[in-house]
């Protein structure tokens, strides 16, 4: 079951605004900076970072893209992202 707890956030790729405390796991679920998302709309891989007037989501670096990618339960999640939307994953960085 899905919990909405966090604030309303769009995605910097498409636009899709989702909440900070949607999770495959264990909930509620307290997101803080450095955690990483995926857009349910269009696939893109997204890191929360704290800023002025809160967290947002923010496009990985390229070095930071390469790290997300090599954590199996990131390839796990964007694999079951293609397979519920047969499409190939945004791949932005920042
Ligand atoms: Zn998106």
């Amino acid at each position: 079951m899905k919990e909405r707890l966090g604030k309303l956030m769009p995605c910097p790729t498409c636009g899709y605004r989702t909440d900070t405390n949607s999770a495959v796991g264990p909930m509620p679920l307290q997101s803080k900076a450095g955690d990483a998302s995926i857009c349910l709309r269009c696939g893109q891989l997204l890191l929360l970072e704290l800023d002025m007037v809160g967290l947002r989501f923010r496009l990985p670096t390229v070095l930071e893209l390469v790290d997300l990618r090599a954590n199996p339960t990131i390839e796990q999640l964007l694999e079951s992202w293609v397979s519920a939307f047969h499409r190939t994953p945004e791949t932005r960085t920042a």
